[in-house]
């Protein structure tokens, strides 16, 4: 090792589901929309002048959080975003969990968290969800340094009923509790409402699962005015200009037509139940997923082995060796014509 070396801040860093690039495949595999994005976003980059590129930005992003604030039937100073909710989820770490006690996340989540955790040097313990993969809320009532969680979690899928979130919140009150909802569009509660109530509640979403814009990178977070502001102090002492000109406007556009969004994420949840009943005839068994996603095991053949034949045939879905994600697939929902040609190659390969 060089001298240098032991100065060095070294981290694992979170890997990313792998983006292939054929053009028969049936991407399955990172939890993107199968729609394009609402069709306000092509008429904005269209249109967009190339000229005010020389100026910087609005820091204060000011129409896009004004365009999520509406939607929401929330004030300005309730809503901070940045480049993907991982950067808001980043940025919410290193400003909220800055405690000597651990912070709380469950054993089976987003494997960013404790990535983060281990980056600022923040202490966290995790929690085991149940034998059915769902959070116990008891596990979360003991002294802590903060606490987040996805919910719907990933890569399960499972909702904690908002009662549950609920009591998480109010039983924390002396910490930050960070609800990540990424999913929460199609079909679970959102923990929003709680806003009024609990001024340390932070609900993190992203433009990337509904809003079909995973490649545009856009993320919120809303909270109680004093939560926002600390979160603005830590962005503007790291990156005063987050987001740039195209996805202010574009993101804007996109939170403004409530029908399409509203219109695709129905139709991602009626295949996601489509794909249900067909999983569960080929002797599949999953928890109730209420998200863009199914975490299904199978009877009798090995994830393993069927990712590697999915892999084959260029269909990809996402596998975690290893623990108790050993023997699951995590199935992206696609169009309804994907999980057909999904389905209708288990159908063969099960056969054998
Ligand atoms: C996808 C995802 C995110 C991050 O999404 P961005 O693309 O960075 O907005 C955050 N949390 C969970 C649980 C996710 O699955």
């Amino acid at each position: 090792m060089k001298n240098w070396e032991a100065n060095v801040r070294r981290v694992t860093p979170y890997t990313p589901g792998e983006q292939p690039n054929q053009p028969d495949m049936i991407k399955l595999n990172t939890n993107e929309n199968p729609y394009p994005p609402a069709p306000g976003v092509a008429k904005v980059l269209k249109e967009m002048d190339t000229d005010a590129m020389r100026l910087y930005p609005d820091p204060t992003a000011g129409e896009l959080v004004s365009a999520i604030a509406e939607n929401y039937g929330l004030e300005k100073d309730q809503v901070f975003v940045g480049v993907g909710s991982d950067d808001v989820l980043a940025m919410s770490f290193l400003t909220f969990f800055n405690s000597d006690r651990p912070i709380l996340f469950p054993d089976i989540t987003y494997s960013f968290y404790d990535v983060w955790a281990d980056l600022f040097r923040i202490p966290y313990e995790r929690p085991a969800l149940d034998e059915d993969f769902h959070i116990r809320k008891e596990d979360y009532f003991r002294e802590n340094g903060g606490i987040v969680f996805p919910n719907p979690n990933a890569p399960t899928g499972v909702e904690l009923p908002l009662a549950d979130v609920e009591e998480i919140v109010s039983r924390n009150r002396d910490v930050v509790v960070i609800v990540d909802e990424a999913y929460v569009d199609f079909g679970a509660q959102s923990a929003l409402p709680l806003l009024k109530k609990y001024d340390n509640l932070l609900v993190v979403q992203t433009f990337s699962k509904s809003r079909s814009m995973a490649g545009m990178r856009i993320g919120f977070a809303c909270g109680s005015p004093e939560l926002i502001r600390y979160l603005n102090d830590a962005k503007y002492s790291f990156n005063s200009y987050t987001m740039d000109r195209t996805a202010l406007a574009a993101g804007a556009a996109a939170v403004k037509d409530r029908e399409y969004f509203e219109d695709t994420c129905n139709k991602i949840i009626e295949t996601r139940e489509w794909t249900k009943r067909e999983l569960k005839a080929l002797g599949f068994s999953f928890e109730d997923s209420k998200a863009n996603f199914i975490f299904a095991t199978h009877e009798t053949c090995p994830a393993a082995e069927l990712f590697g034949a999915l892999r084959e045939k260029h269909i990809y879905v996402r596998y975690f060796p290893g623990g108790r994600t050993d023997n699951f697939l995590r199935i992206t929902i696609g169009t309804r014509e994907e999980m057909k040609k999904f389905v209708m190659f288990l159908k063969e390969y099960l056969k054998r």
